[in-house]
């Protein structure tokens, strides 16, 4: 054997039980404390299957990294201070870039505006938290010979644009840095381009597990070369077809059915209910990972959808399912690919109830008792499950709220499900590739938040330590 752990609570996730794991060529063998070349005494630790976050712009999340991240801002001036500083540092003509901004965390409760930006001369584009938005500057508006101070969805490919001088695999790197300090040890990826699928393969075996959901601009190339989904190996797999129906809460871009508070705007469906069902279609009997957070956009994709339960289509988001909605998504066999992060705007006087002047929650409880199956993923908004399964548990409607056991399993044996590995990961059994992670302290037992991240394994080989 080339590594066995023992002395400690292993979380199988299945029925059984095990005090001890050996792993011998990337695979877990047995159930006991058999002579290995290395042995890791557990000292009492808790081990569970490797994370699985069912929804990552990972080479973003290592953009962010490596430029202004502005995630944790506490006002706008402090954002506006952090690019100042980057840019004093940076040649005069190259890009400032930040990432990640959010009002509602902020006193101002507005969004950064280019004026805000108008003393800084280096081009800066700055995007907002969701992904859905970004503000340049006046230099940054000359640069790109634009008008308006925003880029909103489509335009959005202007700031991959700006990103393609940046180093993709500088970014790469501390992206992977930071899923091994968290815990994960896969990902289901969602770049903009195909260049990230040529990165990932580059970087293949990296101690990384990626499946990729490509977007929908590449269908009729894949259908050409019938590249199908669960094509490609356990390292590097290609996932569902990635397409969107509306924007985000944070922007007033997702679909709703009714107007958003002190608007008319009722956000908006990027597609029509013909041009959807053509899409899906299309890409049928491929998986769809299919973007939805207002209801009405929800509505489309049941309204749309190809009834074929083998192609274990997904909902990414989810956010405002409807009761009514519910009997379809079954019948449908649809999994909702849920973001327990986004709890943290859904509380009374947050951000959700700025939007909709009322505080709204994820029916994560609701639609597990349902029966329909959820997986989580992290949606980098932080990129941190154990933060997510906090969320879960801590739900702002209590009636909403999943066990630390229910949460664990939708980052880990569920998630395996959304990629056709079920197989292969998720939990720890015989002949499962040995992808683990040590925790400080039981779930079942103490508060989430106290909970550390102590080791993590990818096949077999140890690739975090605290
Ligand atoms: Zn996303």
């Amino acid at each position: 054997m080339d590594l066995v752990l023992h002395n400690g609570t292993i979380l199988t996730m299945t029925e059984k039980s095990a005090n001890a794991v050996a792993v011998c060529n990337g695979r877990i063998r047995k159930f006991e404390r058999v002579p290995a070349q290395e042995e890791i005494d557990l000292e009492g630790k808790t081990l569970i299957p490797g994370f699985i976050d069912c929804h990552t712009h990972f080479v973003s999340m290592g953009m962010r990294l490596s430029n202004v991240d502005l995630s944790d801002t506490r006002n706008l001036q402090e954002a506006v201070s952090r690019l100042e500083k980057r840019a004093s540092e940076t040649e005069r003509d190259r890009w400032v870039l930040g990432f990640s901004w959010d009002e509602s965390m902020w006193p101002e409760r507005r969004w950064l505006s280019p004026e805000d930006l108008a003393g800084i001369e280096n081009p800066v584009c700055a995007m907002r938290i969701d992904g859905h938005m970004a503000v340049l500057n006046p230099a940054g508006k000359k640069a790109l010979h634009r008008e308006e101070g925003y880029l909103f969805e489509e335009d959005l490919f202007y700031v991959s644009e700006i990103k393609a001088d940046q180093d993709l695999e500088q970014a790469f790197e501390a992206a992977l840095s930071l899923a091994h300090r968290e815990g994960v040890t896969s990902i289901h990826d969602n770049p903009m381009d195909i260049k990230t699928f040529l990165l990932y393969q580059k970087m293949k075996s990296r101690d990384l597990r990626i499946y990729i959901n490509l977007p929908a601009s590449v269908l009729d190339a894949m259908n050409q070369l019938n590249l199908r989904t669960g094509f490609g190996d356990e390292w590097l797999r290609i996932g569902g077809i990635k397409i969107f129906t509306d924007g985000s809460i944070g922007a007033k871009t997702a679909a709703l059915s009714f107007p958003y508070r002190n608007e008319e705007t009722k956000g908006l469906l990027v597609y029509s209910d013909q041009e959807m069902t053509s899409i899906l279609e299309k890409a049928h009997p491929n998986q769809t990972a299919v973007h939805a957070i207002g209801d009405r956009a929800i509505e489309q994709v049941i309204t749309c959808s190809v009834p074929g339960k083998e192609s274990r289509n997904r909902i990414e988001h989810a956010e405002l399912v409807r009761d009514h909605h519910i009997p379809t998504i079954k019948e449908l066999g649809l999994l909702l690919s849920m973001q327990p992060n986004f709890f943290q705007w859904s509380h009374p006087g947050g951000l959700y109830d700025d939007r909709f002047g009322t505080g709204l929650d994820n029916r994560m409880r609701t639609l597990t008792e349902a029966g329909i199956p959820i997986v989580f993923g992290s949606d980098c908004m932080p990129f941190s499950p154990l933060y997510g399964i906090e969320q879960a548990t801590k739900a702002p409607f209590e009636e909403q709220r999943l066990t630390a056991m229910e949460a664990l399993a939708m980052y880990t044996r569920e998630a395996a499900y959304a990629s056709f590995e079920e197989d292969i990961k998720g939990t720890i059994e015989k002949g499962k590739v040995a992808d683990f992670v040590v925790l400080s302290d039981d779930p079942r037992e103490v508060d989430i938040s106290s909970i550390k991240v102590e080791m993590t394994i990818v096949g077999g080989k140890v690739v975090y330590r605290q």
